[in-house]
């Protein structure tokens, strides 16, 4: 190893140490906090400790029976989680992403959770992704994977249909869009790849931001199974419902 590798690890050790000492701010109102997550009681309790609406009424909202068996949601879509994922979403914020990932990895923690489900970010269209730079699903997925030791798996379904932006869509529209939006990538395996990353689990959970009619998730729900996921569960930071 030569000196100049060596600098980058002593930096990194130097921030990790200082980051020991330094106090954590909550990301929504600045006031100090604990360790790991940077979001004070007061706010964390504020996205929590909400009412949550039952899984039955948000099933009932669809028009038919969804293709997945669960669904959790870190909480209803109130002001403190607006701001969050609209940060996460559209001013590159990704500490405000992991923060959401870190809590809602608590909550399904003392809820219990299956730890043969591997994590599904739902895909963005490539050109939105080269746009964007991330993708806040995906950014959502590492800490909840980190925290609960589940694998992520996103090179198995891709989202070949761009769909407009879904914010000035009737439910309707949306709905339509949303049909099929999704593909399998079995057929891109090559000599170079990993034929086993390209292969639908059985047991997934879908990992989202927001929840609103729900056609974009029953949409790559369908898709999955049709291709042999027999365990669908759908984790949503937020509901709109
Ligand atoms: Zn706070």
């Amino acid at each position: 190893m030569t000196r100049l590798d060596l600098k980058p690890l002593a930096y990194d050790l130097f921030r990790q140490t200082l980051d020991l000492f330094l106090p954590l701010s909550c990301i929504l109102c600045n006031s100090n906090t604990i360790r790991p997550i940077s979001l004070c009681q007061g706010c964390q309790n504020k996205i929590i400790s909400a009412e949550k609406i039952p899984e039955k009424t948000i099933i009932s909202a669809m028009k038919s029976k969804p293709s997945w068996q669960k669904i959790r949601y870190l909480g209803n879509y109130n002001a403190e989680l607006r701001e969050l994922i609209l940060a996460g979403k559209f001013q590159d914020n990704l500490a405000a992403l992991k923060t959401l990932g870190q809590l809602f990895a608590q909550n399904i923690c003392i809820e219990g959770y299956d730890p043969e489900l591997v994590l599904i970010p739902v895909p963005l269209h490539r050109n939105r992704l080269k746009s964007r730079g991330y993708n806040q699903a995906y950014e959502i997925a590492l800490p909840l994977a980190k925290q609960l030791g589940l694998k992520i798996n996103r090179q198995c379904v891709e989202r070949h249909i761009e769909a407009k932006t879904q914010h000035f869509l009737s439910r309707e529209q949306r709905m339509l869009n949303a049909k099929t939006l999704f593909q399998t990538t079995v057929h891109k395996t090559n000599y170079f790849t990993d034929p086993l990353r390209f292969v639908v689990p059985k047991k997934v959970a879908l990992i989202d931001d927001i929840y609103t009619t729900g056609a974009t998730i029953e949409s790559l729900s369908n898709c999955l199974s049709a291709a042999g996921a027999e365990v669908i569960e759908v984790w949503i930071i937020a509901t709109t419902l």
